[in-house]
């Protein structure tokens, strides 16, 4: 997965340049917790509930600070940023940290397809059409990723694995600039194992089967926004109140700043090799998921071929210049929506994200510079 177009801009925050927490081994939650770890934690949420509830009453304004967290997860970047009281001691900055990369480390043990040991990558190579058994979190990005495939058309579709890497992305190719674009008989074979029939659920029995023992998922379009879900929540079990999580540009918020005003998340114009902001929305407990065509693709005789493959053709999505943003409550539904409606594009998309009641928009390039095409419900929000 590569860095997507929403960025992360906390623009007015307070950040403290010593805030980082302390460098982190990454130790796997459950077994090694010891007792003294346990006493930390609940330590902690005394005094972050403390910080967060009545803490503005008792220390005041100024007493609150934005502390940053950071580091790499899911073949990306992660960036977290919480209000707490100023004087936090390093032991309760770390138990935050655990915290984090804990829910990180889980997501990437389930659904990374760039580990070849994690649940997903097991399921790709489980070399049967007999049913599979897979944990509650991987099967619920199953099915969202299914119910936005539904409703586009199959625009998005998580049975693209084969296609991703025969297009030169994805963990199994190389540097995506030395890849040979597929010839159409290689393109037409692969499409055989791609569709959202290709994958059936089965969530009683908690399993999933595939249609033919070599149809291989790729999470990607929605591992992100899942991982910023899963992050939220085990930050709300800490107590804490305020604060905003991204993973490679995907973002969700709770609460808002230590004055009081909301969170807010650049949007990037869509320009290759630029990082030029176009403008930033408010989040109100909320996430927002950006896809694109121009930042993770490569050029072959003239022609762009971005790394958003459209299911139906079994081509990649040829670059135009745009992306979309979405907002939802739910990261996991805001990322999968995003690269649904990048597939659809500009026309279709927005028809599409407006018959589902979303708040999106599309910035596009014309002769006349960047146009932005926002949908009823992002107009209402006065985005941008
Ligand atoms: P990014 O935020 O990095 O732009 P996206 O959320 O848009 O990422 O997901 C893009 C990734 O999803 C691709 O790198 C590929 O692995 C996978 N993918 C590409 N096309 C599709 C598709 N039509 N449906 C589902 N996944 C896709
Ligand atoms: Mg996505």
């Amino acid at each position: 997965m590569e860095d997507s177009g929403g960025q992360f801009a906390p623009e007015g925050t307070e950040t403290d340049p010593n805030a980082n927490a302390p460098p982190h081994d990454s130790a796997p939650a459950g077994e090694e917790r010891s007792w003294t770890w346990l006493l930390l934690l609940l330590a902690l949420v005394a005094v972050v509930g403390l910080g967060s509830a009545v803490g503005r009453l008792f220390y005041g304004e100024r007493s609150l600070a934005v502390r940053d967290f950071s580091g790499e997860a899911l073949g990306t970047t992660w960036t977290v940023k919480v209000v707490l009281p100023e004087g936090i001691s390093l032991v309760l900055l770390e138990a935050i940290r655990d915290t984090i990369q804990a829910n990180l480390d889980e997501v990437n043990r389930l659904m990374s397809t760039w580990d070849a040991s994690s649940e997903i990558s097991r399921f790709n190579s489980h070399d049967s059409r007999e049913p599979f058994a897979l944990s509650p979190p991987t099967l619920a990005v199953l099915e969202a990723a299914r119910i936005v495939g539904e409703r586009t058309g199959g625009a998005l579709d998580i049975t693209v694995g084969p296609l991703v890497e025969a297009w030169g992305f994805g963990p199994g190719a190389g540097d995506p600039s030395d890849a040979i674009p597929p010839d159409e008989e290689t393109v037409d074979s692969l499409r055989v194992l791609t569709g959202l029939d290709r994958i059936r659920i089965d969530k009683s029995a908690g399993t999933a089967a595939k249609a033919d023992s070599e149809v291989k998922v790729d999470l990607s379009a929605v591992a992100k926004g899942y991982a910023v879900d899963r992050v939220t929540g085990g930050l709300v079990d800490l107590s804490l109140a305020d604060f905003a999580v991204e993973v490679g540009g995907e973002v969700r918020s709770v609460g808002g700043k230590p004055d009081g005003t909301a969170w807010r998340v650049g949007i990037e114009a869509p320009e290759p090799g630029t990082r030029r902001m176009h403008g930033s929305v408010e989040l109100h407990d909320e996430a927002v998921a950006t896809s694109g065509d121009y930042r993770n693709f490569y050029e072959r005789d003239g022609v762009r071929y971005a790394h958003v493959i459209d299911p139906r053709t079994g081509y990649p999505v040829r670059l135009t210049g745009f992306s979309v943003a979405v907002l939802h409550n739910e990261a996991m539904y805001a990322d999968a929506w995003a690269t649904a409606l990048a597939v659809l594009g500009p026309e279709e998309g927005l028809r599409t994200a407006e018959r589902e009641e979303l708040a999106a928009v599309f910035l596009v390039q014309s002769e006349t510079g960047l146009r932005e095409l926002p949908t009823t419900a992002w107009q209402e929000r006065n985005g941008l």
